[in-house]
């Protein structure tokens, strides 16, 4: 399905090397703040990152990383700066109300100003933090944004795998290769130190098995993760030795290796000789 029929071209980002979105089949399964802290992790490796919030009807980045107010877009320089990451998001410009009500075309327009008219500079990583779903609107921002990949959030529940399915779908449709399966909210260990699988367990190994695709971890579940999502200081930033971030920083490093065989892929292609 296609918003208006005409396939949308692809933006030049040539400053940043690599676009990656991070995507979900369904909302609250823990996508933003798995965008937000896989950006600070790929900083943590010593990359220059920025995070881009692209759900315009639902932006979450700027509580997540603790800004709340709304600037004018003529006085202030975008993007903000926070945590040692650029930062661009809906919530920036206007209340959350007025995005939705927007069209989808409003919303393309802006997504296109973001992607292009954004002075990102110099990146290694740009994490696109995607809508939920696989709509239009999703599908249209994976057309126009030039991705060398997409991380694919699930937790371990049915509901969601089956949801993730249809976002493994969607890129295979756009052609933009899937990095991996994160598992979210995989497990919670106790104070007795003890695992538990709150929720079923494996799903996620079970789904990127299914579609041959990496698996690229699970991440735990840990209350101070809500906690200092609500506050603005990402857990991987606030507790950087917590269990969560640690593996926060093996997710980054799963993704990066995931990006550097891809690209030399798409190396090894051969020219076409006319
Ligand atoms: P989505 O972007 O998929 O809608 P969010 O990132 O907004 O989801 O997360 C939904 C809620 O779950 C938030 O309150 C967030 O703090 C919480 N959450 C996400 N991951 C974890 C986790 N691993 N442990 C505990 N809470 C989590």
């Amino acid at each position: 399905m296609q918003p208006h029929g005409a396939v949308p071209q692809k933006v030049a980002m040539p400053g940043v090397k690599h676009v990656v979105a991070v995507a979900s089949g369904k909302g609250g399964v823990g996508k933003s703040t798995v965008a937000t802290n896989l950006a600070l992790a790929l900083q943590m490796l010593g990359r220059k990152v920025g995070l881009l919030d692209a759900d315009i009807y639902g932006p979450s980045i700027p509580i997540m990383m603790g800004i709340s107010e709304v600037f004018d877009p003529n006085t202030t320089a975008f993007p903000l700066e926070r945590y040692g990451l650029k930062l661009m998001s809906m919530g920036f410009w206007v209340k959350p109300e007025t995005a939705m009500i927007w069209r989808g075309p409003m919303v393309h327009k802006y997504l296109t100003v973001f992607l292009t008219q954004i002075p990102w500079g110099e990146l290694d990583y740009l994490v696109i933090d995607l809508p939920p779903g696989t709509g239009d609107a999703q599908l249209t921002l994976t057309q126009t944004a030039p991705l060398s990949g997409a991380v694919i959030v699930t937790t371990p529940q049915d509901v969601s795998l089956i949801d993730a399915r249809k976002g493994l779908e969607m890129f295979r449709q756009v052609r933009v290769p899937v990095l991996g399966i994160v598992e979210n909210m995989s497990y919670f260990v106790g104070e007795d130190g003890k695992r538990y699988n709150i929720f079923r367990h494996g799903g996620g190994t079970k789904l990127a098995q299914e579609a041959g695709v990496p698996f690229l971890g699970e991440l735990p579940i840990d209350p101070r993760v809500a906690e200092c999502g609500d506050t603005g200081d990402p857990i991987v930033h606030k507790y950087p030795d917590s269990p969560i971030a640690k593996s926060y920083l093996s997710l980054a490093g799963m993704v990066s290796e995931q990006i550097g065989k891809q690209t030399e892929a798409t190396a090894e292609l051969p020219t076409l000789q006319l």
